[in-house]
């Protein structure tokens, strides 16, 4: 199979590194001009805990001529998804899945827009990783990614995906219907990312604290009520249960969530992709959720002003 990563930065390149050392045909796209560069000159480079690797993989920062692929896995920031859609549209052909394993609900938002709904993948991954600059990535924690279609029953190329990602190295569950996992790891991201944002604590300061579970919990409740009026099992239970975990302090409690790190750098978050997509969907219902609303409101703000 011919495989496409659209969007080669933390993520991208990770999963791009594992296809590749697995013997896969893998392209990393990319517009980052002086990062796709650095690989053509050098490789990428690959840091994982105290070692180092550099691999000879093909990268590009605008479509290569007449190349159509079978999968493309979408790893921009959710808010990049469409200007990246349209300056790549040429590697997707009638017949090519796109994969989206971005955080939030951009493949259901934004994809069906673009790309018929049987070609849409959506998914949620645990693995994670740190840009280190162009050309370098820094590998983080492992364990599972789940991948399902978006229009659900089960398809041989979603099958077959699967196994690629597993033969890889990537574990990886195909299931029919992953939008509770999905929607679980939405109301996790949801709370637990605006509230260290905007509060500037990290995780285990946080959630801690029982003014931040408080909130957190607010948040998640908001969430799991649009999940359940969309027919989707949301657990809050569940979902507090992980938010704990992930803020024991002797654990991973010094973590700096994603959209703290965007705020700390001026960098645009992904709050459209969370809070605002949650938000839309409960306006379809006349549902209110002032939680959401107020931490989205702020991060927006954080965002137009400082975000780049
Ligand atoms: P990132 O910013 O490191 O990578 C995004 C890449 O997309 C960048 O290299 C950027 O240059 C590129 N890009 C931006 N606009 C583009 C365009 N128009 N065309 C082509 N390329 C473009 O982000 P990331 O951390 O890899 O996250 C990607 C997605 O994966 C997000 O939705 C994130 O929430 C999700 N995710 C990340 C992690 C992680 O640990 N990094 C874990 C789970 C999920």
């Amino acid at each position: 199979p011919r495989i496409a990563v659209l969007g080669a930065g933390a993520m991208g390149s990770r999963i791009g590194a594992h296809l590749f050392e697995a013997g896969y045909a893998v392209v990393l796209y990319d517009s980052w001009k002086d990062h796709v560069a650095e690989i053509q000159r050098n490789g990428l480079r690959i840091v994982h805990e105290h070692t180092a690797q550099t691999l000879s993989i093909m990268a590009a920062s605008r479509p290569l001529p007449g190349e159509v692929y079978d999968y493309v896995l979408l790893l921009t920031k959710s808010g990049q998804t469409e200007e990246a859609l349209a300056g790549f549209r040429d590697i997707i052909g009638p017949d090519t899945y796109v994969v989206s394993l971005q955080n939030g609900i951009a493949g259901i938002e934004i994809l069906p827009r673009y790309i018929p709904k049987e070609r849409i993948l959506v998914g949620v991954t645990t693995y994670s990783s740190d840009l280190l600059g162009p050309g370098a990535v820094q590998i983080g924690g492992s364990g599972i990614t789940y991948l399902s279609r978006l229009s659900g029953g089960s398809s041989p190329a979603v099958d077959a995906l699967g196994a690629i990602f597993n033969a890889a190295g990537f574990q990886t569950v195909v299931s029919e219907d992953a939008m509770q996992v999905i929607w679980e790891k939405l109301a996790f991201n949801a709370s637990i990312n605006p509230v260290t944002a905007l509060t500037r604590l990290n995780a285990g300061e946080a959630g801690t604290h029982p003014l931040g579970i408080e909130l957190m919990s607010s948040i998640v409740g908001e969430v799991a009520a649009v999940g359940h009026r969309l027919g989707i099992n949301v657990r809050t239970d569940e979902v507090m249960s992980q938010l704990r975990r992930a803020c024991e302090p002797e654990a991973c409690g010094d973590h700096l969530p994603s959209m703290l790190q965007d705020v700390l750098k001026g960098r645009k978050t992904e709050i459209e992709a969370l809070n605002g997509a949650v938000i839309r969907l409960a306006g379809d219902f006349g549902m209110d959720l002032p939680y959401s609303r107020a931490v989205y409101q702020m991060v927006k703000m954080l965002d137009e002003i400082k975000g780049t």
